[in-house]
């Protein structure tokens, strides 16, 4: 089916499989609190609304939990890779300071060379500020399908309240014309100069002035609203269907909720405007609780509203009208107007729904919480020290990940380059071919005394590293899929070196079929 209207075509998520409840670390944290501790836990399950956070595992970054998401995405939209014309990737917690997310993520899942590429600040906004641009672009006519990323590994201190929240998470949007899964209506900004939270150059955990965040976050989400209902002047809260707003807590959104329950709504000064902004008790346990995500994920950050509608679309039917409101602190608010379309029913079972990310997980103990967040926030090291299980496997099909290995500097390079970066560097690059889809021949953990062996020698010995799995999860014949991931870095300014390694299949949609259909004749990035 074709559609006039630009809008969603494909949506993918991605959740890091390690879970870690949220009174874990409050228990560890206030442990000098005594008697005042059960009130403590009591105020973040209740009115914090914080139950539980994902974290990303050793192998894992900004950059790979985008790849899963987008691969989702474009396997949902069904189109190939090469017909993409922009990439966009929001995030707060990118891994290099320069050099994109956005194009090692097109690299990684195959988008080609003639392709717009950004990634995009605006905190925890330039998820779905990505989507906006994304939609002009397509407007325009100088691209026909465009992918929007939102990706974040949150960081926060030690102790800090923002701890209890810091999650991770990716999602991706693929728009476009055709097959819609939802048209976007229309989008309206709203930004102030607002620094509640923030992080200067070179620090690794951000900072924020705590509670001023309410007023900034109530003031942002309003302010879209009003100026998407000042261009729509039929249009009013109760028309829709679903609602759902970036969740930092579940404590945030249901504030502002609240405000908007009030007789006079707040920031709002036109009252024709605020008369259609009210919501019911009944509006907000129907239309919004439903979608509050940060109860199992914690905040994932430029992730967060774009996980959330997704988890909507998983469950939302054609015709359903639908509104996000997106914020991210500095401040900006972009209020963006769904129309659910018929293609959402065709696409469904495609990928794998926001719940079945959420229903993958392996509760962490939180000695290993803390090694995850100690690795995370010191960069010195040399190279990534990890626990390992590695072993032997044997491709299922004819598909292949292509990566070299250069003997010269020990570089791992994916996807496969013919010469070494560096120039003076002569090499030698060897190509190898490792599968998409495998079962496993062996498994075993690297014995302490082999802790410094690198992932390019085991690559190099065609060993593979297994993630996401307990050992007991990995018997002989077992099936695996590749997954992209952070296989090394080079101290704390070096490259960070990505490759593959092997987790029991989770995509089975995928795994089914694993070509993407071929792509059209004619060079599609331009429309
Ligand atoms: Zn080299």
């Amino acid at each position: 089916m074709s559609h006039s209207k630009v809008g969603i075509v494909g949506y993918g998520v991605y959740i890091p499989r390690e879970r870690i409840e949220t009174a874990k670390i409050v228990r560890e944290r206030e442990k000098k609190r005594g008697k005042e501790l059960e009130k403590v836990l009591e105020k973040v399950r209740h009115g914090l609304l914080l139950r539980e956070k994902a974290v990303a595992g050793h192998t894992e970054d900004t950059m790979t939990i985008a790849t899963e998401a987008a691969e989702n995405a474009i396997r949902m939209a069904g189109i190939s890779p090469g017909e993409i014309g922009s990439v966009t990737a929001g995030s707060e917690s990118k891994p290099y300071a320069v050099g994109t997310i956005a194009r090692h993520v097109a690299s990684f899942i195959g988008v080609g060379e003639n392709v717009f590429i950004a990634d995009l600040e605006g905190a925890c906004n330039s998820g779905m500020q990505g989507v906006s641009f994304i939609d002009a672009e397509i407007r325009s006519g100088r691209i026909r399908y465009g992918l929007a990323i939102g990706s974040d590994v949150a960081q926060a201190e030690r102790g800090d309240p923002l701890e209890y929240s810091a999650g991770a998470g990716a999602g991706a949007f693929v728009l476009g014309k055709s097959d819609l899964i939802a048209s976007i209506e229309d989008i309206a900004p709203y930004s102030s100069l607002f620094m509640d939270f923030w992080r200067r150059e070179e620090s690794a955990v951000p900072k924020h002035f705590g509670r001023t965040t309410v007023e900034a976050y109530k003031s942002h989400i309003i302010g879209a609203i009003a100026n998407l209902f000042r261009k729509h002047p039929d249009l009013s809260l109760s028309d829709f269907d679903w609602i759902t707003f970036h969740q930092p807590s579940g404590y945030l959104p249901m504030k502002t909720c609240n405000a908007l329950t009030q007789d006079e709504i707040p920031y709002v000064g036109d009252s024709s405007i605020a008369e259609r902004m009210r919501l019911t008790e009944h509006d907000i346990e129907k239309k919004i609780k439903p979608w509050l995500r940060v109860l199992d994920t914690g905040n994932t950050y430029a992730a967060s509203t774009m996980i959330s509608l997704a988890s909507l679309f998983d469950k939302a039917k054609p015709g359903d009208q639908v509104l996000a409101v997106s914020y991210g602190s500095g401040a900006y608010s972009n209020a963006t107007w769904f129309e659910v379309q018929d293609g959402i029913e065709e696409k469904r079972g495609r990928t794998p729904t926001v719940m079945d990310y959420v229903q993958r997980k392996s509760e962490i103990r939180i000695d290993t919480y803390h090694d995850l967040i100690r690795e995370r926030l010191s960069r010195i090291k040399r190279r990534l020290e990890i626990p390992r299980m590695v072993g032997e496997i044997e491709p299922v099909n004819g598909s292949y990940f292509s990566l070299s290995l250069c003997k010269g500097c020990s570089r791992i390079y994916y996807p496969a380059r013919e010469t070494c970066l560096a120039s003076d560097c002569s090499g030698p690059m060897e190509k190898k071919r490792f599968p998409r889809f495998a079962k496993l021949k062996n498994v075993s953990k690297l014995p302490f005394k082999k802790r410094w062996t690198s992932n390019f020698e085991l690559l190099e010995n065609n060993k593979m590293l297994f993630v996401d799995a307990d050992v007991s999860d990995l018997k002989p014949g077992v099936r695996l899929e590749g997954v992209i991931r952070r296989l090394d870095y080079e101290g704390k300014d070096g490259l960070i070196l990505y490759g593959i390694a092997y987790r029991p299949v989770f995509r089975e949609a995928v795994a089914v079929v694993s070509k993407p259909k071929p792509i059209a004749v004619a060079p599609t990035q331009y429309a």
